[in-house]
C-alpha cells in the first residue's frame, strides 16, 4: 500500500464541451489527502481559462495548473471564488502569482479579516502541515462583486449569482449558459444530504428556487462527482431543507423539546439517502434552533 500514498496527478474530468472539473475526495481535510476535499471548475475560452474555486492548499492550485496546462496553453486569467471555506480558498496565491483576477462576493470581506479567518489557518498550518505553512496566506479578492454581475471572458458569458447568505453570507454561483453548466459551489449536493449548518435555510431555499429557473443541465457541487440530473438534485436539496423547517416549526412554536420532536417525525423520504444517518439528526437540530430565533423575532 506504501505507493498509495505517492499522489498521482491530478486528474480533470470532462463535464462540457471546454468545461472540466477536479474532483475532491470525499473526506475531512488531512495532510494525507493534501487537504484535496473539494472540487475545482475550468473553463476554457478562446483567450484565456477561467477558474472556479482554488482548492485546498497552494500544492494542489499548482497541480490544477499543471493539468490546465496539459489541456490548453491559454493562461488563466480569473479565479471565481464560490465561498471563503478553507477547502476551497487556500489554493488562491498559486493563482494569484500566475496572474489572474481573483473574483468573490462582498460578503466574505469581513470573515477575511475576522479572528475566526486567522484563528482557522493557525489550525490548519499545524493540522495539514506541510501542505499548509507559514508561507500559506489568506488572499482577499482583487474585484469584490455586490449582487448579481456578469463576466466576460474570450466571448464566453458567465453568470454570477449571489445566492447568499445560505451556505455562507458570500455564496456565490457560477453559470456558464451557453454549456449549460452551473458550479454551485456548497449550495447543492449532488445525490445526498446536505450539511446545513448555521445556515440561513429559508435564503437558501429561495436561492434554490432561482437556480431551478436556470435551467443547468449539468451541476458541478463543491464537493462529490457532478451531477446530470441537476433540477432534481436542486429540487431534492431543496424540499429536504423546505422538509426540516415544516418538521421543526411546529415544534420550535410551541416549545415543544427537540428529542420529542425529532421522535415524532417521518423522515422516511430521506433516510435512504446518503449520509442522512451522519447529517440529519444535527441538521435537524439547527433547524429548530434557527426557527427558535425566528420565532422569537
Ligand atoms: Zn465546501
Amino acid at each position: 500500500m506504501a505507493h498509495a500514498m505517492a499522489a498521482e496527478p491530478l486528474h480533470l474530468q470532462p463535464v462540457a464541451e471546454g468545461v472540466w472539473f477536479a474532483q475532491g475526495e470525499a473526506a475531512l481535510g488531512s495532510s494525507a489527502n493534501r487537504n484535496f476535499i473539494s472540487n475545482a471548475g475550468v473553463v476554457v475560452t478562446c483567450d484565456a481559462v477561467v477558474v472556479i474555486d482554488a482548492l485546498g492548499s497552494p500544492a494542489l492550485a499548482q497541480e490544477l495548473l499543471a493539468a490546465i496546462a496539459r489541456i490548453t496553453p491559454l493562461p488563466v486569467s480569473h479565479v471565481i471564488v464560490t465561498h471563503y471555506h478553507a477547502d476551497h480558498i487556500y489554493g488562491l496565491q498559486a493563482f494569484k502569482e500566475a496572474g489572474a483576477v481573483i473574483i468573490a462576493h462582498e460578503g466574505a470581506r469581513a470573515y477575511l479579516t475576522s479572528e475566526n479567518a486567522r484563528l482557522r489557518l493557525v489550525a490548519s498550518r499545524a493540522e495539514l502541515f506541510p501542505w499548509i505553512d507559514e508561507q500559506t496566506r489568506l488572499v482577499p479578492a482583487d474585484r469584490w462583486v455586490g449582487d448579481s454581475t456578469e463576466l466576460e471572458v474570450g466571448g464566453e458569458r458567465f453568470v454570477l449569482r449571489h445566492a447568499g447568505p445560505a451556505h455562507t453570507p458570500e455564496d456565490l454561483v457560477v453559470m456558464v449558459p451557453s454549456r449549460g453548466v452551473l458550479f454551485a459551489g456548497d449550495l447543492v449536493f449532488s445525490g445526498r444530504i446536505p450539511f446545513v449548518g448555521q445556515a440561513d435555510s429559508s435564503r437558501w431555499i429561495q436561492s434554490l428556487d432561482e437556480l431551478i429557473k436556470l435551467a443547468p443541465k449539468v451541476v458541478v457541487p463543491g464537493h462529490g462527482p457532478l451531477s446530470n440530473e441537476a433540477v432534481q438534485d436542486l429540487q431534492i436539496t431543496r424540499d429536504y431543507l423546505a422538509y426540516l423547517r415544516q418538521a421543526m416549526a411546529g415544534a420550535a412554536r410551541e416549545m415543544t423539546p427537540f428529542d420529542e420532536a425529532y421522535a415524532a417525525t417521518d423522515w422516511s423520504r430521506f433516510e435512504g439517502l446518503p449520509l442522512f444517518k451522519a447529517a440529519n439528526r444535527m441538521n435537524a437540530y439547527n433547524t429548530y434552533l434557527l426557527l427558535e430565533q425566528e420565532v422569537g423575532k
